[in-house]
């Protein structure tokens, strides 16, 4: 049940109750003593200094029995002298010798000791010399009387102020028991008053040290631990209020480091894994907790080298993973010795594709521009060296040079128009439009070209097909380019079938050919730019490799989707799918 702080106030109060009662006992004791020799001697003072009676004494003295004499009047004065036989006699011995003559206690006369008071008063002068540590207390007077010579000499053997110090001393050991117990209780009082908030202050701090921040503590109190219980509340208050406001940005912190879609790896000063989030697990391809930073990084970048830079310095790499790659940013976190290291990845696959893809864009450009150029430019040139060069010749140059300026300018539209829908500045002029009768238009417009290569046109949809909203001219340049497409890939005599039709709030058309096909390995990459399976034959045919990659980004346009379709059998079927209403962005046109 003693409780540190219990026991140490029990102990000071203890310990001040009996220094008290030891220092106070001490004093008043001396100063008894010190009351009682000081009478004694003043009371002998009164008596013998020069007065009557020191005179009576002389001249009874100076009587031939002097020592009888004196006794007589002595026993006269004995109550005077305070002389009661037990703790104060009077001695008269002989001057000369230091005998003892008479007195009041004849037994210690004769055991008399000889004091330096008896010597002093031997020697002519009265012996009064006090001594505080001596067991007695005397005086000695010298008495003349005629020839007599005495000397009077008081012993008191201080039994009176001994007995009263001991009385005295058992009052202050009962004073000091009662002392003591009155302070033990105090002290037990104290301390409920001072120790019983700390208790509190105590168990409140626990319980924040375990999370627990909203109890209050009730202080009515002003002095100290009233002001100290009032400083606890407010700063738990703060201190609530500041960790929610770390809670918070952590939450933030966190709720970035989940979604964000550059990868983040956090390691310890040793090397090893802290943190790692989603998007980094994805990168790498593996969850690289078990691993650590050599084992990841450690090729491109050494993690002391990392450990040395100076924030908010980073060192930036790169690396490739599998087929992607990745800018990698590393840094420490921290300037203290033991900091560890973060390491931020960013994905730049799709950013390296594009650069290739522009690369490879440019080169087709140029190349795709050469040839006709340099076509041009031979037969221009064979014009202009040959002398007396037939008409027919002549002719047929100048249609080859204008027929290559045709597939230039065909090239030069189509880039012009890919480029305008990249940066979004084409207009689409939308409308709702009669599906089925934008199909029977096309299918007409290439009729002739159909019947020229003898191919059967076949048409599959209802004339009744849904409206649509899109800009209807832009579509049928989409479906014309698809259907010219099946006519110039299918060997002469082929069949095309256009076949329609309406599903799930969305129309579809499907061009289906029994042509050259196109190869497996081929069939994702046809809607690339300039991508061409056969180039000669599509150049032959007056092709640029550029149709399907418009027709994708104009079908994309209009919320729909162009691909190819598997169907059993040879040749090629393409499928375009558009939703009836337009969502979003694009708004009904006029009908
Ligand atoms: P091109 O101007 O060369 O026709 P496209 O972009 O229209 O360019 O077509 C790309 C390539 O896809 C063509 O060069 C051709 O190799 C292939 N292709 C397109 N349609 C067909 C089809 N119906 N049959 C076979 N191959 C086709």
């Amino acid at each position: 049940m003693f409780r540190s702080l219990h026991m140490k106030l029990v102990l000071i109060m203890l310990l001040l109750t009996t220094s008290l009662m030891t220092v106070v006992g001490a004093f008043l004791m001396t100063n008894v003593t010190s009351f009682y020799i000081d009478s004694f001697y003043q009371q002998m003072d009164d008596l013998f200094s020069g007065g009557t009676f020191y005179a009576t004494l002389c001249a009874e003295a100076a009587q031939e029995d002097g020592a009888a004499r004196l006794q007589t009047v002595l026993e006269a004065y004995a109550g005077a002298m305070g002389i009661d036989s037990r703790t104060r006699n009077y001695y008269i011995l002989d001057g000369s010798t230091g005998a003892f003559l008479t007195g009041s206690d004849e037994e210690g006369g004769r055991e008399l000791a000889v004091t330096t008071n008896i010597l002093t008063a031997r020697n002519g002068d009265v012996g009064d010399e006090s001594n505080i540590s001596a067991g007695y207390m005397d005086v000695a007077i010298p008495i003349r009387g005629g020839d007599h010579f005495y000397v009077l000499y008081v012993l008191d053997n201080r039994a009176t102020v001994n007995e009263l110090n001991s009385q005295q001393f058992l009052i202050i050991g009962q004073a000091l028991l009662v002392g003591l117990m009155i302070s033990v209780l105090l002290s037990f009082l104290l301390s409920k008053t001072m120790i019983t908030p700390i208790e509190r202050l105590t168990e409140r701090a626990e319980r924040m040290a375990g999370g627990d921040f909203d109890t209050i503590i009730a202080s009515d109190s002003s002095d100290e631990i009233g002001i100290l219980t009032a400083s606890f509340n407010n700063m738990a208050s703060v201190l609530k209020d500041t960790l929610s406001a770390v809670e918070d940005e952590r939450n933030k912190l966190d709720t970035l480091f989940l979604h964000m879609t550059d990868g983040v790896v956090a390691f310890y000063g040793d090397g090893t894994i802290m943190h790692r989030n989603p998007a980094a697990v994805t990168m790498l391809g593996q969850d690289p907790i078990d691993l650590d930073y050599n084992s990841i990084f450690g090729a491109i970048y050494p993690f002391d080298q990392v450990l040395s830079l100076q924030r908010p310095h980073s060192v930036k790499r790169e690396m490739a993973v599998g087929s992607k790659f990745f800018e990698v940013y590393l840094a420490p976190y921290s300037d203290e010795e033991d900091s560890g290291a973060l390491v931020v990845l960013h994905d730049v696959t799709a950013q390296r594709k594009n650069e290739e893809m522009r690369k490879e864009f440019v080169a087709n450009v140029s190349h795709e521009l050469r040839t006709p150029l340099t076509n041009v430019r031979s037969y221009a040139e064979t014009l202009q060296d040959t002398e007396d060069i037939p008409r027919e010749m002549e002719l047929t140059f100048l249609d080859i040079i204008i027929g290559e300026t045709d597939r230039m300018t065909h090239i030069v539209q189509d880039l012009l128009t890919l480029s305008r829908l990249d940066s979004g500045r084409t207009e689409l002029k939308m409308r709702r439009f009669p599906f089925a009768d934008a199909i029977e238009r096309v299918c007409r417009a290439v009729e002739l070209d159909a019947q020229h290569h003898r191919h059967s046109l076949l048409r599959q949809f209802p004339k009744d097909l849904p409206m649509v909203v899109g800009d209807q001219d832009r579509l049928e340049q989409v479906m014309m380019n698809v259907i010219g497409n099946a006519i110039k890939y299918t060997p002469d005599g082929g069949t095309i079938q256009v076949s329609a039709g309406e599903s799930g709030g969305k129309v579809w058309m499907e061009v289906r050919d029994n042509g050259i096909g196109i190869p497996q390995e081929d069939r994702e990459r046809i809607f690339d730019r300039f991508y061409r399976v056969d180039k000669a034959r599509s150049r032959e045919s007056g092709g640029t490799g550029l149709g399907l990659s418009i027709a994708r980004e104009l079908i994309g346009r209009h919320g729909g989707t162009i691909g190819l379709a598997d169907h059993q059998g040879p040749g090629t079927t393409v499928r375009i799918v558009l939703p009836i209403r337009q969502s979003g962005g694009l708004e009904d046109g006029h009908e």
